[in-house]
């Protein structure tokens, strides 16, 4: 896999470069124009776009924002992108009408060398997320004649076989960007042969999203941790009640099963923070793990499982972490993921925080990034990766 270091040392002054960067933001919709809540994945692709244009490169950025359905729509425009981009890098950023038409074409064709265009957003056209491999390539066919060679620094995208991502890099030279290449060397290090003990966090939303990693995990980890909203279907699994707590039926039985194969290593919360209702305002209490009652859902782990995780994390020397413990966009379910994030900070070996809430989380409750060996953009990408899944946004850039 060539890195855009070896595209630099060719020399990529006046060249145009297509950069496919990560820039899916979370947007605050409710003020009048939208306003990014956590610009994270901007600054992550910094690096890979300062050095391009610090080299004289014309760079030409695609990227996705949210999911617009295959057609241009004002709420998912990468306007607000553009403008924190430019602020950003302190040059202007020019935003194209379109993704690969007329106005990329005459844009992309106007940049002097150090100057950075974005396009609109790739999934303002349908054939981006096709499965139809030629829908597919017309539009590749389309972004690369817009440039001369493809870097690839959009790790939170490389497990889609999207047109700006797979079919694209078929077409011209194609390089991993920085963000890229450091993803690829932590999660090289996490399953090659990672210093033991071995312990992986996960949390968030769906069990059903992550029961495949964890399948493949648990042969390798010395302990699996268990919190968020995808406890409660294995705590049903040991036959407790969980209340009105995310709950999936359907699962129970697989859980049941990686209970029984692999129960001494998987440990689930002792305590939960439970409400009468998802609100901020809610009346809060903490229960027993085996006694959520009828009438409340659990929304945060409790303080003796934040000790139990704590204590479970304490010898560690590897440690993946995936999925908020709780609810911790509203502050009373937020002290499950504090106290998980900041045990996981003070690990003695690698610590890697995967997943685009988790790393929201780490932001938004204040903690600091710098405690952790990588903060990964790529959420359903690092899973899969973990999965030992082929990505074929990494397959293409290999050959
Ligand atoms: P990541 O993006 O880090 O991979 P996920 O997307 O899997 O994480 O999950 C994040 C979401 O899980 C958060 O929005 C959080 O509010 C939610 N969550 C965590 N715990 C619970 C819970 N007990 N009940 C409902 N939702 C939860
Ligand atoms: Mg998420």
């Amino acid at each position: 896999m060539r890195s855009v270091d070896d595209l630099l040392a060719e020399g990529v002054s006046g060249r145009r470069v297509l950069l496919r960067a990560d820039l899916n933001v979370p947007l605050d919709l409710s003020t009048r124009s939208p306003v990014i809540s956590d610009d994270g994945r901007i600054t992550a692709s910094l690096p890979t776009l300062q050095a391009l244009r610090d080299a004289g490169a014309r760079v030409i950025v695609a990227a996705h924002l949210g999911r617009p359905k295959g057609a241009p729509d004002p709420q998912f425009s990468l306007a607000p992108v553009a403008a924190r981009l430019s602020e950003l890098l302190g040059v202007p950023v020019a935003l194209a009408a379109d993704v690969a038409g007329e106005d990329a074409t005459a844009k992309a064709g106007a940049l002097g060398d150090g100057d950075v265009l974005l396009l609109e957003n790739v999934r303002f056209e349908a054939a981006e997320t096709s499965k139809d491999d030629a829908a597919r390539g017309e539009l590749a066919d389309r972004l690369a004649a817009l440039a001369d060679v493809y870097v690839d620094d959009a790790f939170g995208a490389v497990h889609r076989k999207h047109a700006s991502v797979f079919d694209v890099a078929e077409r011209l030279p194609h390089y991993a960007g920085r963000l890229v290449a450091r993803e690829l060397e932590v999660l090289t290090r996490l399953t090659a042969d990672p210093e033991r003990p071995y312990v992986v966090v996960l949390g968030g939303s769906k069990v059903s999203d992550k029961l495949a990693v964890i399948e493949a995990l648990l042969p390798k980890v010395d302990r699996l941790l268990i919190g968020g909203g995808m406890c409660f279907t294995f705590l049903a699994a040991q036959d407790h009640g969980v209340g009105s707590s995310l709950l999936e039926a359907d699962q129970v039985d697989t859980c049941r099963r990686l209970l029984t194969e692999a129960g001494d290593k998987i440990v689930l919360p002792v305590d939960v923070v439970c409400a009468d209702r998802f609100a901020a305002d809610a009346e809060v209490s903490v229960t027993p793990a085996d006694a959520v009652p009828d009438d409340l859902m659990g929304l945060d782990v409790g303080p003796l499982t934040v000790d139990l995780f704590t204590a479970d994390l304490a010898d560690a020397r590897t440690v993946f972490w995936n999925g908020p413990m709780g609810v911790f966009e509203l502050a009373p379910f937020q002290a499950g993921t504090r106290g998980v994030a900041e045990a996981v900070g003070t690990v003695d070996g690698l610590s890697v925080v995967g997943g685009g809430d988790s790393a929201a989380a780490v932001r938004q409750l204040g903690l600091d990034e710098a405690s952790y060996g990588h903060i990964s953009t790529g959420g359903g990408a690092s899973l899969e990766y973990l999965e030992g899944r082929e990505l074929p946004g990494l397959a293409v850039l290999a050959d």
